[in-house]
């Protein structure tokens, strides 16, 4: 089980669907919404796929 320790007061949070710290109460800055409910393509991957597409789409381009 992951621990997220809260960015405001470095406390360890270790319920994972938690939203808000336990102790000071501010927001958990973790990933939230379509990617965070993936976990899965990361953004790394999506920008890579993005870069081989255009790449593919310029090499068709050049050469048609
Ligand atoms: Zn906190």
């Amino acid at each position: 089980m992951p621990v997220y320790i809260c960015p405001h007061c470095k406390n360890p949070i270790y319920d994972d669907d938690a939203l808000l710290c336990l102790y000071c109460g501010e927001s958990l800055r973790r990933p939230v919404g379509f990617f965070g409910k993936l976990r899965y393509p990361r953004p790394a991957v999506i920008i890579a796929f993005l870069a081989l597409i255009i790449l593919l789409s310029f090499m068709a381009l050049v050469i048609f």
